[in-house]
């Protein structure tokens, strides 16, 4: 029961997730399609999700600076920062321990104000950070798992401490790094000293620990090194290609969900390339003929499409229009849509006209409608209740058509 019970959310979080997906998406391209004008949202939460699923892709947090009620109450102005922004609070009791410092009054950010047609238009936009570094760099090109453990070494780091530096010639330094170790459970301490070998040409170092070389993991000796030199970038050496977020695997191409929708557009595109190539192997596989002729097809396509990557920098699969005519029956959006481009405002003379006067009107939800119990066509202005499920809290209808509903969680109006 607890397994079924463990199955039916795992189903509900998947559903959930890919309305969002979809919903984003939406967003996107609205906010794209927009960038000449300076961008416009139908909500503030639009404006949100779009600030920071394009945070996400530069590698930075989001969050909400202020905002400004009308004499009615609603919304006019928001603020949108990197998490960065605004000044440090002393929190610190005691001065041994000082607390770590997150905000260091980075200026990234995106005001956003409402129009008198009740659209959110974008006033004033930042888009300079006062920080970014290599650990940032590291961040975005690593999976999450191997920031995790990176995060360990850089606090490693600070047990270590660079004792001296030989030139051995014009680019190449030996430095002596000693490590403080704490071992066993007296948590005794004992000073370990590594040798690294740094080029200053190539900014590589190797170190006598040889972690790098038996885990591909930069180690902490490295680390204390770089700072030294003051290195700004780690070279791409230390990233391995295994461990980048970018890199494409055969693996993420899986189909996990049976109804209609895979989950990505790459998995669906993916998915119906497979289902074409397949049929194709199945007409040609009983004659040496046929299978020479769609060997060579296949090799001109892919030498086709590695040539047109090189010139455009892109996967020219959305610019032949044929091509994903003939791929499926599935309506597949642009490759295009997924690039996020830097938001956009145009200065306009004067306070943004609101909609301050204006009575409010009723808008319904897809959550407040729902069709009758008894399968006829006609909608209810009223949250649907199964009878023997809870009252209040989250209730998914059973045997209703189409996707799941999700029951709000206060109590229905009678
Ligand atoms: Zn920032
Ligand atoms: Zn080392």
């Amino acid at each position: 029961m607890r397994y079924l019970v463990g199955l039916h959310e795992k189903i509900v979080m998947r559903f959930v997730r890919m309305r969002m997906e979809i919903r984003q998406l939406k967003i996107m391209n609205k906010g794209l399609k927009n960038q000449k004008e300076g961008m416009e949202f139908d909500t503030s939460d639009e404006a949100y999700i779009y600030y920071s699923t394009y945070a996400k892709e530069k590698g930075f947090a989001v969050s909400k600076r202020n905002s400004r009620k009308g004499s009615d109450g609603k919304l006019m102005n928001v603020t949108f920062q990197c998490n960065r922004g605004g000044k440090a609070k002393v929190t610190t009791i005691n001065p041994v321990k000082p607390r770590p410092q997150t905000k260091i009054e980075c200026p990234a950010r995106l005001n956003l104000s409402i129009c008198r047609d009740g659209r959110w238009r974008l006033n004033k936009v930042a888009l300079e950070h006062n920080h970014m570094s290599w650990r940032h760099n590291f961040n975005v090109f690593t999976t999450n798992a191997k920031f995790k453990e990176f995060q360990k070494l850089f606090v490693r780091r600070l047990n270590c401490e660079v004792m001296s530096e030989t030139k051995v010639d014009y680019v190449r330094s030996k430095y002596e790094v000693e490590e403080d170790i704490i071992f066993g459970e007296f948590k005794r301490k004992r000073r370990v000293s590594f040798i690294v070998d740094f080029n200053g040409e190539t900014n590589e170092a190797n170190c006598s620990c040889r972690l790098f070389e038996f885990k591909g993991m930069v180690c902490q000796h490295q680390l204390a090194v770089f700072h030294r030199r003051r290195v700004e970038r780690l070279p791409e050496k230390y990233v391995l290609r295994r461990w980048r977020k970018d890199v494409k695997r055969v693996h993420t191409k899986i189909r996990i969900n049976y109804d209609n929708s895979s989950s990505t557009i790459e998995a669906r595109r993916h998915d119906n390339m497979c289902n074409l190539f397949n049929e194709v192997a199945d007409l040609a596989e009983d004659s040496e003929e046929k299978y020479e002729i769609v060997i060579g097809r296949i090799r001109e396509l892919k030498i086709e499409l590695l040539q047109s990557s090189v010139i455009c920098g892109s996967n020219l699969l959305s610019d032949t229009p044929n091509a994903s005519a003939s791929l499926g029956d599935v309506a597949i959006p642009s490759k295009e849509s997924r690039n996020i481009l830097d938001p956009k405002a145009v200065t306009r003379k004067g306070r943004p006209p609101t909609t301050r006067k204006q009575g409010w009107t009723v808008v319904c939800t897809p959550a407040c409608c729902v069709q009758s119990a008894d399968g006829s066509n006609a909608f209810r202005h009223k949250p649907f209740f199964h009878p023997n499920g809870h009252q209040y809290g989250q209730q998914m209808i059973v045997g209703q058509p189409g996707p799941f509903f999700y029951m709000p969680t206060y109590p229905p109006s009678q």
